[in-house]
């Protein structure tokens, strides 16, 4: 079924929520514009912001009112004079949460901000709700509109240009190669040289997904020797044909579903670690990438595995998070050095060291997100619409994603009847 918000926050006071579905567009002149603020990121170490000045720009363009915080794409080296240029509005924080109707973010909000979202307003970002099942009940609860890019349907055509999880695993990837190179004490490529020979670094690339193909490309044209494994066994086409070698894996049935790994069985994490301990043992350079979405990344590189690694080998993991990573001991954020000389560098948001080209690719995301949810200054959620059926956590009060539900153990919503379909006016 359609639904619509109205285009400006309720102002009900103590917290009090007011219905948000089914109400229609107030009408003629008197319609307030559908408002897009952009805030600063709070994440500690965060420099991507939701919308870089050229996406304002294309939605100033567009006829939408952008409002930005002062700053908030400092980190990204973004000035306010780029963004108000780009036909936004400076507008101090408080007044931006206050007001907006669509807050565009890179992560699940702070406290504070989540606290102060209300009904009417649509928060749009990754925000990775199975990982904030708490956070997200309760802005449900609220009547706020929660929109989860990392929920979308990314194998349908239409739905690429809002893949944020795509763009940011690029950025991620291509960085991961260039953070191991820097942090790798040798050449990368073969030099031959007066001054003698050295041979060429061997990198290995765990989980050949979106950001372990970038990571593959750019380590090969850092002159590395390069090779992927991944569970996919679909995988090899696309390893290959960028130069690397293939590893195949003994558990190389772990496609899922949507394309995604799925989770192995304990008795293939043992087979998986063990060929692992074997093969790592010829790598200088290890970047590892495997996630399974929801879950705990798996246990790639052990901690008796690193200590058979040579003294020098470098370790990137981007699955490294507050729940643990594809290397064991990673700790977000943080490089550390193992007693045998490895580096083991936590990169989990990765994205976020290139912060300008990522902020401009997610930009581009959430421009293609509003486009879909709100093509005038209505949002308009069509339940029965493949993209909007998973991006949408919540609405009017209701948790509506089915997988979201099923981490919180509610019911299944009953299914739309075709005949139910309303048109919002
Ligand atoms: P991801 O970030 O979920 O995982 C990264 C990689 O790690 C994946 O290749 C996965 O197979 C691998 N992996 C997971 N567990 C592993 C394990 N135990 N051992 C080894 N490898 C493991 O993946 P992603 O980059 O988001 O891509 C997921 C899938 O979606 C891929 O098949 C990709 O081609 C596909 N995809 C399709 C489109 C599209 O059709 N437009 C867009 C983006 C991604």
């Amino acid at each position: 079924m359609e639904t619509s918000i109205t285009a400006t926050p309720s102002s009900a006071p103590g917290g009090t929520t007011e219905p948000t579905s089914d109400t229609t567009a107030p009408s003629g002149s008197e319609t307030p514009a559908l408002t897009i603020g952009l805030l600063k990121e709070s994440a500690a170490g965060e420099r991507r912001v939701a919308l870089d000045p050229a996406a304002v720009k294309r939605l100033t363009a567009d006829g939408r009112v952008v409002s930005v915080e002062s700053g908030a794409g400092a980190s990204a080296s973004f000035e306010d004079a780029a963004y108000t240029e780009a036909g936004a509005t400076v507008v101090p924080r408080k007044q931006i949460i206050a007001t907006c109707t669509v807050i565009p973010v890179l992560r699940f909000p702070d406290d504070t901000l989540a606290g102060a979202l209300r009904s009417g307003q649509m928060l749009v970002g990754l925000i990775d709700p199975l990982n904030h099942l708490p956070g997200i009940t309760d802005l449900a609860d609220r009547g706020v509109t929660a929109i989860a890019l990392e929920l979308l349907p990314r194998t349908l055509s239409r739905a690429q240009s809002m893949d944020a999880l795509s763009s940011q695993s690029s950025a991620a990837g291509y960085r991961a190669g260039i953070v191991a190179a820097a942090a790798y004490g040798r050449y990368l490529p073969m030099m031959i040289t007066a001054s003698g020979t050295a041979t060429p670094a061997k990198a290995m690339v765990i989980g050949t997904g979106v950001a372990g193909l970038q990571a593959i490309a750019t380590l090969k044209r850092l002159g590395a020797v390069v090779t992927g494994y991944d569970v996919r066994a679909a995988s090899r086409g696309e390893v290959e044909s960028l130069g690397a070698k293939f590893l195949t894996s003994s558990v190389a049935q772990g496609a899922g579903k949507g394309g995604y790994a799925r989770a192995m069985t304990d008795a293939e994490q043992t087979t998986q670690r063990a060929e692992l301990a074997k093969a790592l043992l010829d790598f200088d350079i290890i970047i590892t990438t495997a996630k399974v979405p929801g879950r705990t990344p798996p246990e790639l590189v052990s901690e008796a595995t690193q200590k058979s690694l040579r003294s020098g080998t470098v370790c990137v993991d981007l699955g490294s998070s507050d729940k643990g990573g594809n290397v064991a001991g990673s700790i977000d954020g943080k490089t550390t050095v193992t007693a045998g000389g490895v580096t083991i560098i936590g990169a989990g948001e990765l994205a976020s060291d290139l912060p300008a080209s990522a902020s401009q690719m997610y930009g581009r995301n959430v421009i293609a997100v509003i486009a879909s949810l709100a093509p005038a200054n209505l949002v308009v959620i069509d339940t029965t619409d493949e993209v909007h059926k998973n991006i949408v956590v919540s609405y009017d009060g209701t948790i509506t994603n089915a997988a979201v539900r099923t981490a919180l153990q509610l019911d299944a919503l009953p299914a739309e009847p075709e005949a139910s379909k309303v048109k919002a006016s």
